[in-house]
């Protein structure tokens, strides 16, 4: 094992900040430094980042953790980043042409409900694994190759620009221009690239007008990135990891193993159940997408879960702060028949139902704002069972062992009475790492392999350490009813936003 560079370095480019943190070579974390990123809205719906904005911080970050250490003792970079987000740029001057469009941006919505229409989904969905919806990089790119000005020459030809996700735009930045490369898992979240080919797929890219010339290499998670030009950091350091956060997430937790389950309970949830090394196929209307290493999962997302939280603290003003959260629910009554479906900005998986608006069903004149607080993080958990019922559907058709544990990790799983909540509503243990920062930690994971710190997967997986595990503790029976109930709340706010004329 060599040893003579102690460091590795992890960029975590986010939503709503851009972090850097180094590591040592047993992935201890020593430094962290986080900017916050300006959110652009444009227009009702739409999402922007400005990329300059983005690599501006990316690099003060890295500065920043680097701090006294010099660069020539960091064995490599790992870079993990928000996931779909796109943006293009011309690859004489290296500017970006546009804002970079975010992934929550729903510019591009009437165009995918064309898609739909034309029955585009089936072919999508069986060539990427994903379905036709803003959320992902095709129609972002197809809207910018048709809107921005300056993207064609006078005679209509395509100008020499570079189209990449955030990981792309950074290596790109980092190496000057000398790499314009992306990996396997931001690849598979483009809904241009073909799962089983593990290719830009012809097809796709006439159906998007993309030409291929302007997509970046896709490469291995675990490969070589190019080098850092020594003039940034003060040392040509290898980039040797790329994955977006949710696949980074699941490194992080060694989700090594067909069958392992991570899930992240950040603003949203994320959960993805390691499918192994045969391309998935959902039934139950979850995503398929690559992982590192070769092999596949199975993703479904929430789209609010500690933002119902920060929505009790901001907007309801019940809650001093989100770790209060806790206390309250501790002194709520069991409010039985109180359910908070939080479908603010419409349902996400498995129901992926746009025009579902939230409610709180089954108030009494005792429901106080305690009981409003347990119910809206019960909600957290009744979706997550949702999420695993659709799971386990799919796990058992594609033959994989039956899911038994979660592994949590995201800024509220920092609450215990979650936590516990989450095992008895779900039925599964749930297990929570000493290092909940997984999406830096994968990264740095993966850099390190490459590099050497690591010597294997089994490696990593040793280092896994339990903070605490959080066992069901609810009979079975009385988890279903209280799940029945939800289902009947979920039914209740489906398709219903209100028309008041
Ligand atoms: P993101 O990466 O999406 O910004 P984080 O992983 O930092 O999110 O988690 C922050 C979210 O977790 C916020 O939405 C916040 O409301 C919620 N949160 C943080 N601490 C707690 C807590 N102790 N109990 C419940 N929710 C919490």
């Amino acid at each position: 094992m060599r040893r003579e560079k102690p460091y590795l370095l992890a960029i975590d480019q986010g939503t709503t900040s851009t972090r850097a943190m180094l590591f040592d070579a047993a992935a201890r974390p020593v430094a962290s430094h986080a900017i916050p990123l300006r959110q652009i809205y444009p227009a009702n719906g739409w999402v922007e980042h400005d990329a300059g904005e983005i690599w501006q911080a990316a690099l003060e970050c890295c500065r920043a953790v680097l701090n006294g250490i010099p660069a020539s003792q960091v064995a490599a970079i790992g870079i993990t980043n928000q996931r779909e987000t796109s943006l293009i740029w011309d690859r004489k001057t290296g500017a970006p042409l546009h804002n970079a469009i975010v992934w929550q941006d729903r510019r591009t919505a009437a165009r995918c409900a064309a898609l739909r229409k034309a029955g585009k989904a089936a072919t999508i969905a069986r060539k990427t694994g994903l379905l036709p919806d803003p959320y992902f990089s095709a129609t972002k790119l197809e809207w910018l190759l048709k809107n921005v000005k300056g993207v064609k020459t006078r005679n209509g030809r395509l100008k020499d620009i570079a189209f990449g996700t955030i990981d792309s735009w950074l290596i790109w930045n980092l190496t000057r221009g000398a790499v314009h490369a992306c990996d396997v898992t931001n690849a598979s979240r483009t809904m241009l690239w073909n799962l089983k080919t593990r290719g830009w797929d012809p097809q796709l890219l006439k159906l998007f007008g993309v030409p291929r010339a302007v997509l970046p290499q896709v490469r291995e998670s675990r490969g070589d990135f190019g080098t850092a030009d020594p003039a940034l950091l003060g040392a040509a350091i290898p980039i040797l990891g790329v994955a977006g956060d949710q696949q980074a997430a699941c490194f992080g937790q060694a989700c090594f193993a067909p069958g392992d389950v991570k899930s992240t309970y950040g603003t949203g949830c994320f959960a993805l159940v390691n499918t192994g090394r045969s391309v998935p196929r959902s039934r139950n209307r979850l995503l398929a997408t690559a992982l590192a290493g070769e092999q596949y999962a199975i993703e479904g997302s929430i789209f609010i879960a500690g933002a119902v939280v920060q929505w009790l603290r901001d907007e309801l003003k019940i809650l001093h702060a989100a770790a209060a959260s806790e206390t309250m629910a501790k002194q709520a009554a069991c409010a039985e028949g109180l359910y908070f479906v939080p479908a603010f900005t419409g349902l996400g998986a498995p129901y992926w139902d746009p025009d579902a608006r939230g409610a709180i069903l089954g108030l009494t004149r005792d429901s106080g704002r305690a009981e409003i607080v347990r119910a809206a993080l019960d909600a957290v958990c009744y979706q997550t069972r949702d999420l695993l019922e659709a799971m386990r559907r799919d796990v058992a058709a594609a033959g994989l062992k039956r899911l038994t544990s979660l592994k949590v990790d995201g800024g509220m799983v920092a609450n215990d009475w979650f936590c516990q909540r989450l095992a008895d509503l779900t039925g599964l243990r749930v297990d929570r790492p000493r290092v909940i920062e997984t999406t830096a930690l994968g990264a740095a994971y993966l850099a390190g392999l490459g590099a050497g710190l690591f010597e294997s997967r089994k490696d990593i997986a040793a280092r896994w350490a339990l903070d605490r595990r959080f066992t069901p503790a609810l009979k079975p029976k009385a988890r279903d009813k209280l799940y029945a109930g939800w289902q009947q709340a979920v039914r209740r706010v489906r398709g219903q936003m209100l028309k008041i004329r």
